[in-house]
């Protein structure tokens, strides 16, 4: 580094040899490169920003088409919602035009929308009544402390059906028969407790579970719908006292509430409320007349 009349000068020594640089041109030099690196950020900048604009546009663009798409398909689901409805409607007309079942479900149906043609005489619906389960095995003193339906276990704490209806009481009330039957046992059942099992008419059944174990009927014994079976308890897996009341058809458990609000004089309600058993065909069994003319 030397001095020439009041200015730095600059000496770099490299492979190539010497150069010297006047300190007032190197600033020059300098201001020159910032002026350059703001010309370069500048038009950068802008066309980035140019790019950001077209994507944007772009974006927008395909949103709108994505929407229009969107619009036509649930327009197209509509149209074709409607023609299944047309086609149903025409089927069941010429169902009902030629006399014949389709299908169950139509089957059932068309039963549902004749229910109101449809008088049992005082015996047929004796024939139900004793026969179905029907009615509160408590006689009113137990009070309905959990339904049918997935719940929590409340002794194993896992999810699962809750098979029967619950009707919390004090150990010791007596618990009736809701149809005549027949016992197809009396006795301890694994989760159950004390329990009696009964078969009834036209496929149904009962059992009555958590008992005290104290039994009136043993296996075999035929009962009457209101005779006394046994006394509710705390026995089995339970929490407390009460009794779990379940009624089946076939080897299924069906939800025994609209059993126990059954009564005579709406006896066509079952026929709406319990959908899984083939309430006209019952019913043809009984009264064969009234189905035909039902049709
Ligand atoms: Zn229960």
């Amino acid at each position: 580094m030397g001095l020439r009349k009041n200015k730095f000068m600059i000496t770099i020594t490299d492979l190539n040899g010497s150069r010297n640089f006047v300190l007032g041109d190197v600033i020059k030099r300098i201001a020159l490169y910032i002026v350059l690196v703001f010309v370069l950020i500048g038009v950068l900048t802008t066309f980035y920003v140019r790019y950001l604009l077209e994507t944007t546009n772009e974006a927008k663009e395909l949103m709108s088409d994505l929407q229009r798409q969107n619009s036509m398909i649930n327009e197209a689901k509509q149209a074709s919602q409607l023609e299944l409805e047309r086609l149903e409607g025409k089927i069941s007309e010429l169902g009902e035009q030629y006399g014949v079942d389709l299908n169950t479900s139509l089957e059932n149906a068309t039963f549902v929308q004749d229910i109101e043609k449809i008088m049992l005489s005082v015996a047929e619906t004796k024939a139900l009544f004793d026969g179905i389960p029907n009615g509160d095995p408590t006689g009113g003193q137990g009070r309905i402390s959990d339904h049918y339906g997935y719940r929590t276990h409340p002794v194993l704490h896992y999810r699962q059906l809750h098979a029967g209806l619950d009707f919390a009481m004090p150990v010791g009330t007596p618990i009736y028969a809701t149809a005549n039957g027949v016992v197809l046992s009396a006795g301890m059942q694994p989760g159950y407790g004390h329990m009696v099992e009964i078969r009834h008419n036209f496929g149904f059944g009962a059992r009555y579970g958590h008992l005290n174990g104290k039994y009136a009927v043993k296996q075999g014994d035929f009962v009457k719908k209101g005779d006394i079976i046994a006394y509710s308890g705390n026995s089995g897996l339970s929490t407390g006292p009460h009794l779990h009341y379940e009624i089946r058809f076939i080897s299924k458990a069906l939800n025994p509430i609209n059993f126990v609000n059954w009564k005579q004089e709406n006896y066509k309600d079952i026929f709406q409320k319990e959908g899984q058993i083939q309430w006209q065909s019952l019913v043809k069994l009984l009264s064969p007349q009234i189905t035909n003319k039902a049709q």
